[in-house]
Parts: structure tokens; sequence; C-alpha cells
């Protein structure tokens, strides 16, 4: 056998590049065709009805879009223009870092300058950017926006301080049916299964009717242990596959949990702030939430000694969210309208009163957290983005009141809604859902008697 030529030599790894190129094709046309089959099975699955419905979920064009949080929009960051030298320098930078971001990552994005920041609007582009421009003086006056502050209300009276106040109530998760798709139901041995959707909706009643006695104009988000989003899983296929897609799955069970969470929580909690946002432009958003703490086997839970309060105003994106292009408009807006100068007085007095009301110890998250920015000198009292605190346009309080796995709190639970005290280990107690509604109907009363004019006639 004559030794190979240089020049055969050469054509061998020629024709073994090609091959290998052709195999990397084939295997590339089979993956789609089997993306392509999965998504086309699941449009038939779910009638030719939605099969439609499909196309309207937004921001899926050919796939996840990784620039925008999960069912997020593009926005039109021309509505910034309302806020052309409106804010000084020092004031974007103290509520940029301080307040809404952790770390530094903001920089990737924000180019904070002598007169004006550069922000990254689309991030797709290199190029696309929105020029914010400073204001060189502080302004008495409140930045456009569709709330109002206590300072910018007309006078209250002593016995109606909450007078014309909006106030959208938002009774966390659904319960009933939907209790167990959404991870909030434990049932512990024979007693009456918790569902965090009802205890909520329980407490934003009570509130409810305590704020209208104080003078507010109140919406309750949700009446009923029932969805505010009218679409269900189905409806969230395409979006469904596109991420799990995009995080490299394929399989049905990734797949069929984020249709389930795109609907009880992601398209939800979308939903209620845009009902609320459109139809009630609140001055203050309470978003009730009873906690819980992890157990290690899923069917079985078990109690816990650990009992706490604490409550979040909107902050703390990560380096992750920051990087949505929706989620960093969203937190502009609220830097703009100066959202945290109220949210965090009105998050004080929520937090001081939940603490006096209930007893309970201000829970700590750990220390160089990355999710949870604490604000000064309240215990109990953090920052962080979450959808609801994030979408909702106006100062949201989020409450997170009680561990109900603690068994003293089960217990309580298992005592329902009642008038007047009942013993608890011994101790004369409201009902746990008395005892918050009220801590929060005190905090707001004084509040806004603290932050408002109050109109007194003068002595006959
Ligand atoms: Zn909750």
């Amino acid at each position: 056998m004559p030794v190979p030529s240089n020049h055969n030599r050469r054509l061998r790894s020629i024709i073994l590049v090609l091959l290998m190129l052709l195999l990397a094709a084939g295997s590339y046309i089979f993956i789609q065709h089997r993306q392509a089959r999965l998504a086309d099975g699941d449009s038939t699955a779910a009638g030719p009805a939605q099969a439609d419905d499909t196309s309207v979920v937004p921001a899926t064009p050919g796939g996840h879009d990784t620039t925008l949080a999960d069912l997020g929009t593009r926005p039109d960051w021309s509505t910034l223009d309302l806020w052309q030298e409106t804010i000084t320098r020092d004031d974007f930078l103290r509520l940029l870092t301080e307040v809404y971001t952790v770390g530094d990552a903001w920089k990737r994005y924000i180019q904070v300058n002598a007169d004006h920041a550069i922000i990254r609007t689309d991030t797709r582009k290199q190029d696309a950017t929105y020029r914010l421009k400073f204001s060189h003086i502080i302004s008495e006056a409140s930045p456009n926006r569709n709330w109002s502050s206590a300072g910018d209300l007309a006078p209250g009276t002593k016995e109606k301080p909450l007078a014309g106040v909006h106030i959208a109530i938002d009774p966390g998760h659904i319960g009933g049916e939907f209790a167990k798709i959404e991870g909030r139901w434990f049932q512990m041995g024979d007693h009456q299964p918790v569902m965090e959707g009802e205890m909520t909706l329980t407490t934003g009643k009570l509130i409810k009717n305590k704020l209208i006695a104080l003078g507010a104009k109140v919406y309750l988000v949700r009446g009923a242990n029932q969805p505010v989003n009218p679409q269900r899983p189905d409806f969230y296929r395409a979006a469904a596959v596109a991420k799990a897609r995009s995080l490299g799955k394929l399989d049905e069970e990734t797949i069929g949990n984020f249709q389930k969470k795109f609907f009880y929580r992601t398209g939800e909690i979308r939903e209620r702030a845009r009902r609320v946002n459109l139809a009630f432009s609140p001055d203050l958003v309470l978003c009730l939430h009873y906690n819980a703490e992890g157990w290690a086997d899923p069917e079985n839970p078990s109690f816990t000694t650990n009992n706490h309060y604490h409550v979040l105003l909107h902050g703390a994106l990560t380096s992750e969210e920051i990087a949505h292009d929706d989620e960093r408009f969203e937190m502009l807006v609220k830097i703009l309208q100066r959202t945290h100068d109220e949210e965090k007085p009105i998050g004080m007095y929520v937090a001081h009163s939940l603490g006096l009301g209930t007893g309970l110890p201000a829970y700590e998250y750990s220390p160089g957290t990355s999710r949870a920015v604490r604000i000064k000198d309240v215990p109990g009292l953090w920052a962080r983005n979450l959808l609801a605190n994030r979408l909702y346009q106006c100062p949201v309080v989020f409450l997170e009141p009680y561990v109900m796995n603690n068994k003293e709190v089960h217990d309580r639970v298992q005592l329902g809604n009642y008038e007047g005290t009942k013993p608890i280990n011994g101790v004369q107690k409201k009902s746990i859902y008395h005892e918050y509604a009220d801590a929060v109907a005190l905090a707001l009363k004084e509040y806004y008697l603290d932050h408002r004019i109050i109109y007194q006639p003068e002595a006959e």
C-alpha cells in the first residue's frame, strides 16, 4: 500500500469535516421537526378554537424572548418623556442604588452622566437607548402620576382620615379548587386543610369594611376563591413550550408546569394588575399573604416552631431581573414617580403595627442575600422585586405575617373567624383574621392622621 500523499490526507480531513457538518445539520433538523410536532400536537389537543388563541400570547414570536420577564410585553419607552427633567441626579442615583437594585449589575444598562442618564431600552440591539435628562433643582411639586400621596390629598377629618383614598386590596393566591394547583394547600392529619388563598380573602373582606368605615374607597381585587384571569393552562401552551425550550427542556412535565404557573401565578397577577390599574387607579395597594416555612417531604407537611412577620416594598432587582427590558422600564417608572417616598412611610406604619398587633418577631433575610434590601431602622421591612409589587402602578405594601405551619398559627386557623376572643395556649386572642385586619387598619388610620391635612372645625 502506498503511503497516502499529503493531498490525499487533506482530502480525507475535508471529507471528515463535511461528514460531521452533515451529521450536525441532520440532528438539528430532527430536533426542529420534533419541536414543531410537539407544538402542533398541543394545539390540536387544545382544540381548534384555542389553537388561534395561543398566537396572541405576548412576546413569544418564534420562541421565548429572554430579554423580557415571563409573559411580559415590550414597553413604550417614550412614556418616560413625561418625566424629563423632573428628578435630580442625586435622587435618581439614591433610589436606583439604595432601594431598587442589588449590586452594580445596573451599570450594564444605565449610564449615569453629569446631567443625564443613558438607558438601554432593547438589549437585543446594542445601540437602542433612551436619554433621560436630570433636573437641576429639587421640585416641591409631586411628579406626574396617577395616584395621590397623603400630602397630595384634600383634607380628611379625625373620624374619616382615609376620606377619598383609593385602596385596592389584593388577597394573595386563589384558594378553593385551585389551592392545590397553586401549591397553597396543606393538611395536618385529620385537621381542616389550610388554604392561603381562602385565608387572605377572609382577611381582605374584614380590612375592606374597616377601611370603608375610615372613609376610604376600597376595591377588593377578587371577592371569591376564583381566578381573576379568564385564561386557563391550555391557553399558555405555546408560551410554556417556548419557555421550556429556552431552558433546553422538551419534556412534558416541564412544559405542563410552566403552563400551570403561567395560569395561576404570572397570568393571574398580570390580569389583576391590568384591571386594578385601568379600572381603579388606586393610591395604594395592599397585597395580603400568610407565610409558611418549607417541609422536607411534600406529601407530609410538618410543624415549625418559627413564627414571624415581614412587610415588603418594591425594589431589590437582581442582576437577572434588571436585564429584562420590561422590568427595567417598570422600575424606572417607580423611580420617576417617586413611589418609594410614599411606600416607605406607609410600610413603616404597617410593619410597626403588625409587630405590635401580632406580638411576633420580625423576619430576617439571611445576611448578604441578593434578593432583598433591608429598609433601614425598621424591623421587618424589606424591599423585594415581586411581580405584584412591580406591576401595580402606585405604592404597594405586601404583607407576610404568620407562619401557617407553626403549631399555634395552625390551631388558630382551625378555629376559623370569630368575634371577641378565645383562649389560645392560655391567652385570650382575637381570631387570626381580626388580629391581622385590625393591625392593618390601625396602621393606615395613623399614617393618614399623621401625614394628611386633617380638617378640624372650630369648637363652638
Ligand atoms: Zn402568599
